[in-house]
């Protein structure tokens, strides 16, 4: 997710200085030179980098860091056919990182997807265990009352023929025996209800403790939540790399893995050879702006990009005033001298 925006716009300003204070001094010293000596670094000859600091903090060591930065330099060379960049450690241009919220953002939303991946595990398995609970209780508690329904009705029967024998002056004993066996199927099935309802008390409990779980873990989760989005608000795109023109540097501020490290050098490392604009409406280019839309495992530049660098590196030759324009814009000021121009314009 990469917007180089002030990169572009801190180039253009320092293009119209440069170029508006120098072109009249150079051309006094060298009115009628024809061709740079030294080529334009990243069209005819390779762009010098070393690497900088790789804050330790970063999910890769320094050695990874440069193999990685070499294998993106690799995006560019292959298709193109040609050395584009070389890895010097006394090259002034600099490939380095620098660590802030971007890349602790990162591991905090690494964590965070971690928690939420165990929750929506844990969460599941709870669910259903609810579910499963539950519906047995439902089932079971139906089955109870319906048994009580019986019951009360065997209950209110039995009443009525003791009822009926008390007012008939008493039972025969052939009455009496069979209202006692009656009884004491009563008592024996009061006493399996009595059982039954317990046990379904039990199984209510544990039904609402499954309940009180998954709540105490979504109430947990959603604390996390809250705290990230308090932390570091909604998602937003925001700058994983940053191209210093001229040739100055490269930082790179997050990244996930060498994956993505590798997407974002490849595009920063596009900046330095000159593409300025970004690759628009194809979000799998490696100029495009965001990150995203391109295979991160295998990154290819696409015919956008070959067309961004072609515009960058025009095949034909240029006139000598446009190569002394370009000279200045990209030359620093430090190397800006009056001989150092001589040196370059010459033959
Ligand atoms: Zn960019």
């Amino acid at each position: 997710m990469d917007r180089d925006t002030i990169n572009r716009f801190s180039r253009l300003a320092f293009l119209c200085i440069l170029g508006g204070v120098s072109i009249g001094t150079a051309l006094f010293f060298a009115p009628d030179m024809f061709s740079l000596q030294d080529g334009r670094p990243g069209c005819d000859t390779p762009i010098h980098w070393r690497l900088g600091d790789v804050d330790s903090r970063f999910p890769l060591d320094r050695d990874a860091f440069l193999r990685t930065v070499i294998r993106a330099e690799g995006l560019w060379e292959q298709p193109l056919g040609k050395e584009l960049f070389v890895y010097d450690p006394d090259a002034s241009f600099v490939i380095t990182t620098f660590y802030d919220d971007r890349q602790k953002m990162t591991y905090d939303t690494r964590n965070l997807e971690k928690k939420i991946d165990q929750y929506n595990r844990s969460a599941e398995t709870l669910r259903d265990a609810y579910d499963a609970k539950l519906s047995a209780f439902e089932r079971d508690q139906e089955a109870l009352s319906h048994r009580m329904r019986e019951f009360e009705s065997d209950l209110s029967a039995y009443n009525a023929d003791v009822s009926r024998a008390n007012a008939s002056g008493g039972a025969s004993p052939e009455t009496y025996d069979a209202l006692e066996k009656k009884r004491k199927k009563l008592e024996k099935e009061r006493s399996a209800i009595n059982k039954e309802s317990e046990r379904l008390g039990k199984m209510a409990d544990e039904v609402n403790a499954t309940a009180g779980k998954l709540n105490i873990q979504t109430a947990s989760v959603q604390q996390n939540l809250t705290e990230y989005r308090r932390k570091y608000g909604e998602p937003k795109p925001f700058i994983q790399g940053l191209y210093e023109a001229p040739l100055t540097s490269i930082t790179i501020y997050q990244f996930e893995g060498k994956d993505d490290l590798r997407l974002v050098l490849a595009h920063e490392l596009g900046h330095a050879l000159g593409i300025d604009e970004h690759v628009q409406d194809d979000q799998s280019a490696i100029m495009y702006a965001m990150i995203g839309g391109q295979d991160l495992e295998n990154p290819t530049l696409t015919q956008g990009d070959e067309a961004a660098y072609e515009t960058a590196c025009p095949a034909e030759p240029e006139s000598g005033r446009d190569a002394l324009v370009r000279y200045l814009i990209e030359t620093p000021f430090s190397e800006l001298s009056p001989r150092a121009a001589a040196k370059a314009f010459r033959g």
